[in-house]
């Protein structure tokens, strides 16, 4: 029997799965980071994976015929030639880059992703003003230095990881204004993710009694690795997430961007995965409701009957997506007495809201919507799950899986549409 491997790295902790050739879950395990102040992140990251591969049954280690990871979207490390990091690694949200936001925008084309005060280009530039890439040999991703440490090789990423880069995932190559750039030796070179990049280091296969013919695949992004797992794969198909906010992710033949709504594409294969983000979402329930409220009035609601209610639901003024306008107010008006009226018309309106959503990615020419699997904590309320049908007007199901180390295990198997 052959094994699969995927690592998924998140904010707290990471979390192992390992999968068949049939991609049934064979093993996982999660591992908290033993957060100290003697270790560096680096090392507790390192700690962490160790910790995983060492609690592989043996007689699965054997097995593993491939390992990716997945790390946070724009978690960023600065090593020097061995791949020692010479700084603390820089977190996803960490907005520091904001002091070099102009340097920036002289250089990146108008709107590009990279203009942002979290973009891993921004962190670059940050490391830069304080004077630290003389010292420097590699800017890496969390899932680029966490591969190099089970296959040895420096210098190689993903195309998703390199987006927030500013790397081109339309003509796969840096673009001219980030090659002229005096720091650009230092970034990566860039491959698919899942491409099967190289053999784990004799050490490791002797340290972990894994297979010396074990492969370690290229990464992917957090939120890419969830999208993997769900089970779309087809142009149409779509995950929407319900957790604190709402997230639609849409999986489509032409590439879709637009600042202005906060949309972007992904690369896919030969297909994009198109999204964008709401401040409506979960978030928003949980400030009127329990979780055990949300499921026993959830319970009590006619899901076949539209509620008249009409409410943009949102905890503070603004959203993007989709409808993009800063200061738009909450609109959680008029609130009825009864709390079961109340979760009605919040459900109802956010499910106008994502149908909103993708007929928005439709008509700025995404493929037509034939599907949608859902994640993140909403994803089991059936009420709402009727009442979304009903507007999105296509079937709407759970996600086959909602653990972004398990979507990593289908890279690392290399399954479609990678
Ligand atoms: P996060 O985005 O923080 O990872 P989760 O995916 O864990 O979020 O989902 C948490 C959200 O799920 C909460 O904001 C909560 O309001 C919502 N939630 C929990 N239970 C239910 C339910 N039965 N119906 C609708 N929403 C729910």
């Amino acid at each position: 029997m052959s094994l699969y491997l995927g690592i998924d790295f998140g904010t707290s902790g990471a979390r192992a799965i390992i999968i068949d050739e049939a991609e049934i879950i064979q093993w996982q395990k999660n591992e908290l980071f033993l957060l100290t102040k003697v270790k560096s992140l680096a090392q507790m990251w390192q700690d962490a994976l160790f910790a995983l591969l060492v609690a592989i049954p043996l007689e699965m280690r054997k097995k593993i015929q491939a390992i990716a990871i997945n790390g946070t979207s724009a978690t960023v490390i600065l090593c020097d030639k061995f791949g020692h990091p010479i700084d603390e690694p820089i977190l996803y949200n960490d907005a520091r880059g904001k002091v070099v936001k102009d340097e920036i925008k002289s250089i990146a084309p108008f709107n590009h992703t990279v203009i942002s005060a979290t973009s891993s280009l921004s962190k670059l530039f940050w490391w830069q003003k304080q004077n630290l890439l003389s010292q420097a040999s590699y800017f890496l991703h969390q899932a680029d230095w966490l591969a190099f440490l089970l296959h040895g090789k420096l210098g190689i990423s993903d195309y998703h990881n390199a987006l927030k880069l500013g790397y081109d995932v339309e003509t796969l190559s840096y673009p001219d204004w980030l090659k002229e750039l005096s720091c650009f030796s230092l970034l990566p070179e860039i491959f698919s993710p899942g491409y099967p990049l190289d053999t784990i280091t004799h050490n490791i296969a002797h340290q972990f009694s894994l297979p010396s013919s074990c492969v370690v695949c290229t990464g992917t992004t957090d939120s890419i690795a969830a999208f993997l797992a769900s089970g779309a794969k087809y142009p149409g198909e779509a995950v929407t997430s319900l957790g604190s906010t709402l997230v639609l992710k849409l999986l489509s033949q032409t590439r879709i961007e637009n600042a202005k709504f906060g949309i972007y594409s992904h690369r896919l294969g030969n297909l994009w995965l198109t999204g964008g983000a709401s401040n409506t979402g979960g978030a928003v329930l949980q400030h009127f409701f329990t979780n055990t409220e949300l499921e026993t009035h959830s319970q009590k609601i006619d899901a076949t009957q539209e509620s008249p209610l009409e409410y943009y639901p949102l905890l503070s003024l603004g959203d993007r997506f989709p409808i993009n306008d800063p200061s738009l107010p909450p609109k959680l008006e008029p609130r009825p007495k009864n709390p079961v009226e109340f979760l009605h018309g919040l459900l109802e309106s956010m499910a106008r809201l994502e149908a909103l959503g993708y007929q928005k990615l439709q008509e700025l020419g995404a493929t037509h919507l034939t599907k949608v699997y859902t994640a993140g904590g909403g994803a089991k309320n059936k009420t709402w799950c009727k009442i979304r049908q009903r507007h999105l007007q296509v079937p709407v199901f759970s996600s086959l899986q909602t653990e972004a180390a398990y979507g990593t295990a289908i890279l690392a198997k290399g399954s479609d549409p990678i």
